[in-house]
């Protein structure tokens, strides 16, 4: 025992030496890496259960994500919660009648287990959610506690969970293609032990945790939340995490204000009230600029939230349409041009005006070549695409201030609600 405590001791003290004969710069570069190497070996060392969320995409169907199930429509309770419920299913069918896609052109998520959610999230908060007064405080929709459980369960988390499906299976897809997005998702409040403004499910973290666990060349992974709100849900789970970079721009004069969340953020820009498409969109383009020169990721989860939009009572900021379309076409661009697969996912917004802009911008995108249906979008170096197709990246054109193709218009009526989201 006696001689064990001294080779301890002796352990320790030979450690202490060896640490402080390195310059500080170096100890904490060290520190740096060790972080680093303990977070990547956490996550990967946690093994992936046999999920079936990973449905297989074929060549002819576009990496984009969504089923009738994503929206919620239930006894008028979509009325009842600053939220257009029905966001989801207008965008696709404005792509559709746009002649982009058609069902059988897209990929139909499942929905997310318990046992899928288990991965990121505590069984007692999974268990919290059989309990319709906390359903109501995360959703934020107080009636909801009168109504029984499994009604909820049935109208309102099942919806969620197969968007969380959605974006999980989005992001593996990223991987296979380039890109991918997820028409719903995007649950950026929501961490491992809780939720909060309308966000059930943390998705985002899921969608990395599961590429991370499943995939050995996944180790790194950057998240771009340009949500009006701070996404504290995702940053709550990656604190001390120096696997996952956070860029975050969002108006911080908004709900949650949440300052433990804020130290998981990289990269911030803080936008004031009513800051306008030029200023916004400067914002944007220098962070993320800086952010790919800082960070190597090798997956992007872009959260591209739509209440940044001008006369959105909750974002606060005054972002146009056009500018909303601009954004995710410097996104795509940026991120493209270095060959990092992106996912996106549609998170918050939701004016009557909302489904038309994410509509138009994933329109824009297509016509900026910024995406394409041709499964030659893999990667070929990093994720090699089964077969032998040609690995092809689209030239990326300059952008232009103002897309020059007409696209839908979007529904002029604004719905006097909205979401935390
Ligand atoms: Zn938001």
């Amino acid at each position: 025992m006696t001689l064990l405590k001294i080779r301890s001791t002796l352990f320790r003290f030979a450690v202490i030496l060896s640490a402080s004969s390195i310059e500080k710069s170096d100890r904490l570069s060290v520190k740096s890496t060790f972080t680093v190497m303990a977070a990547s070996a956490a996550a990967a060392s946690r093994k992936l259960h046999a999920t079936e969320l990973y449905v297989p995409i074929k060549p002819t169907q576009w990496p984009i994500v969504y089923t009738n199930q994503y929206n919620i429509n239930a006894f008028g309770m979509q009325n009842l919660h600053p939220f257009d419920a029905g966001k989801w299913g207008r965008v696709f069918q404005m792509l559709k009648e746009s002649g982009m896609l058609s069902e059988a052109d897209i990929v139909t998520p499942k929905e997310a287990s318990s046992q899928d959610l288990l991965f990121v999230h505590t069984q007692k908060y999974l268990d919290n959610l059989t309990w319709s007064s906390v359903v109501a405080r995360i959703t934020e929709v107080l009636p909801v506690a009168l109504v029984p459980n499994f009604i909820l369960q049935r109208i309102l988390l099942k919806p969620l969970r197969y968007q969380t499906g959605g974006t999980i299976l989005a992001a593996k897809l990223a991987v296979e293609r380039g890109w991918a997005i997820n028409i719903g998702g995007g649950f950026h409040h929501a961490h491992g032990e809780d939720g909060g403004g309308f966000c059930v499910y943390a998705d985002i973290t899921l969608a990395i945790r599961f590429l991370m666990a499943s995939n050995p060349k996944i180790q790194k992974a950057m998240i771009i939340d340009l949500d009006a709100h701070q996404g504290n849900g995702h940053e709550r789970d990656f604190l001390d995490d120096e696997s996952v970079y956070i860029l975050d721009v969002y108006n911080g004069a908004i709900y949650p204000r949440d300052l433990k969340a804020k130290a998981a953020i990289k990269k911030r820009a803080n936008c004031l009230h009513h800051t306008k498409d030029e200023e916004y969109l400067e914002k944007v383009k220098r962070t993320i600029e800086e952010a790919l020169n800082e960070f190597k990721p090798d997956i992007i989860v872009y959260n591209a939230g739509t209440d940044i939009l001008l006369g959105d009572p909750l974002g606060r900021l005054d972002v146009t349409a056009e500018g909303i379309i601009k954004r995710d076409e410097i996104v795509f661009t940026k991120v493209r041009a270095k060959n990092i697969p992106i996912v996106m996912v549609t998170s918050g917004g939701y004016t009557m005006q909302t489904a038309g802009i994410i509509a138009n911008s994933i329109l824009n995108l297509k016509e900026k070549n910024l995406i394409s249906k041709e499964s030659g979008h893999s990667i070929k170096d990093i994720f090699p695409p089964e077969g032998n197709e040609e690995s092809y990246i689209p030239p990326i054109k300059e952008v232009d201030a103002h897309p020059d193709k007409e696209l839908l218009e979007p529904e002029k009526t604004m719905k006097k609600k909205q979401s935390e989201l």
